[in-house]
C-alpha cells in the first residue's frame, strides 16, 4: 500500500558523477588539464574523516585531482588562513572546501570568507549566499545539498513552478539556501523553523517538503499531503540493539508512513546524502571549466 516513488538518491548520483567523469575526461583531451579540488581538515574528528575520505575518493573516480591538506587540532587561525591563501594562489587548484566543524579557537566565518569566490565550492561564501537571495543575480557556487535537493526534484519529474514548498529549517547550509535555490524555481515557498507554533499545519499544504531540523522522525505520514514530494535531509543516528554497531539512521520524516500517503520520497540513507558530493563534484568541475576554457 505504498503509494510514494521512491527517489534513488544513490542511482541518480552515480549517473551524475558518470556524467562528470564524461565531461572531465574531455576537459583533459582538449586542454591537458584537469579540475583540482582542495580537502582541508583540521583535527581528528571521526565524522569529518570518514566524510573528508569520501569526497576524495570520489574526486579519484572522476579523475578530478585532489589536494590533501590535513592541519592539527591546534593550528593557530592564522596559519590556516595563510593555507587557504596559498590554495587562492594555487592555479591547478579549482575548488577549496574547509571541512565543518572547525575547532572552537577558529572562526569558521572569518576562514569560510578567505576563500577565494572563484573556489568556493561550497557555496557558503556569504556573496555567494547574497548573489543566490538576489533577483536577476547568480551565485558562482550554489551550496552542495540544497543544489542535490533540487536535482532530485528535477531529475524525478517533480513540477516546482507554482507549487507551495515547505522547508523545515532555515541553516545557512540546508535550510535557508534550499529555500532560495525554490523561490528561483518559482515555488511559493514557507519556512518552518524551531519557533513555528504549528509545523504540521503548514506542512499539510505543501506539495513539495524539504526536511532538514535534524529531529528523528518528526514528521509523521499524517502530516504529508497525498501526492507530495517529500526530499528528506536529516541524518539521525537512533539507537537500534539490533544492528552490530548499536544504531542506524534515519531521516526526518517517518519514512513508512509518509511512503504510503506521498507521491515521491527520498530513503535515509540514500537519497539526499549522496547527491551532495555529486553536487560537490560538480561544483568543481564548473569552476574548473570557467578558467581552463577561458
Ligand atoms: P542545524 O541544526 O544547523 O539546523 C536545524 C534547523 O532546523 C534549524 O533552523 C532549527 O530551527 C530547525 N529545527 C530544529 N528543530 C526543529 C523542530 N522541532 N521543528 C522545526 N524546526 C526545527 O542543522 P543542519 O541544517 O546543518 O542539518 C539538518 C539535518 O540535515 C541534520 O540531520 C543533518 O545531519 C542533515 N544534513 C545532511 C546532509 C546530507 O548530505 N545528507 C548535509 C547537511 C546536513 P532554529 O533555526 O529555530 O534553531
Amino acid at each position: 500500500d505504498r503509494t510514494a516513488t521512491i527517489i534513488d538518491g544513490k542511482a541518480i548520483a552515480q549517473t551524475i558523477r558518470s556524467e562528470i567523469a564524461d565531461e572531465v575526461r574531455q576537459l583533459s583531451q582538449k586542454y591537458g588539464k584537469v579540475p583540482g579540488l582542495a580537502v582541508v581538515i583540521v583535527g581528528s574528528r571521526k565524522d569529518s574523516q570518514s566524510y573528508v575520505a569520501m569526497k576524495r575518493k570520489a574526486c579519484a573516480e572522476v579523475g578530478i585531482k585532489s589536494f590533501d591538506v590535513n592541519l592539527p587540532e591546534e593550528v593557530p587561525e592564522s596559519d590556516l588562513i595563510g593555507k587557504v591563501h596559498e590554495l587562492n594562489a594555487n592555479l591547478d587548484v579549482h575548488g577549496i572546501l574547509v571541512q565543518l566543524p572547525l575547532p572552537k579557537h577558529i572562526n569558521e566565518e572569518k576562514v569560510l570568507s578567505e576563500i577565494s569566490l572563484e573556489k568556493d565550492v561550497d557555496g557558503f561564501h556569504p556573496l555567494n549566499i547574497g548573489k543566490l537571495a538576489m533577483k536577476g543575480r547568480e551565485p558562482l557556487f550554489e551550496p552542495c545539498t540544497p543544489k542535490g535537493c533540487l536535482e532530485l526534484l528535477f531529475r524525478s519529474g517533480v513540477s516546482i513552478k507554482g507549487k507551495n514548498a515547505v522547508v523545515v529549517g532555515r541553516s545557512n547550509i540546508v535550510g535557508l539556501p534550499v529555500s532560495l535555490l525554490l523561490l528561483k524555481a518559482d515555488a511559493t515557498v514557507s519556512i518552518v523553523h524551531s519557533r513555528t507554533p504549528d509545523p504540521e499545519r503548514l506542512v499539510r499544504e505543501a506539495d513539495i517538503v524539504i526536511a532538514a531540523a535534524g529531529q528523528a522522525m518528526m514528521i509523521k505520514g499524517s502530516w504529508i499531503k497525498p501526492g507530495a514530494a517529500v526530499i528528506d535531509v536529516g541524518t539521525n543516528a537512533i539507537d537500534d540493539p539490533t544492528k552490530k554497531s548499536g544504531y542506524r539512521l534515519v531521516g526526518d520524516v517517518d519514512f513508512e508512513e509518509a511512503s504510503k500517503v506521498a507521491g515521491w520520497i527520498t530513503p535515509v540513507p540514500g537519497g539526499v546524502g549522496p547527491m551532495t558530493v555529486a553536487m560537490l563534484l560538480r561544483n568543481t568541475l564548473d569552476g574548473a571549466k570557467r578558467v581552463i576554457e577561458k
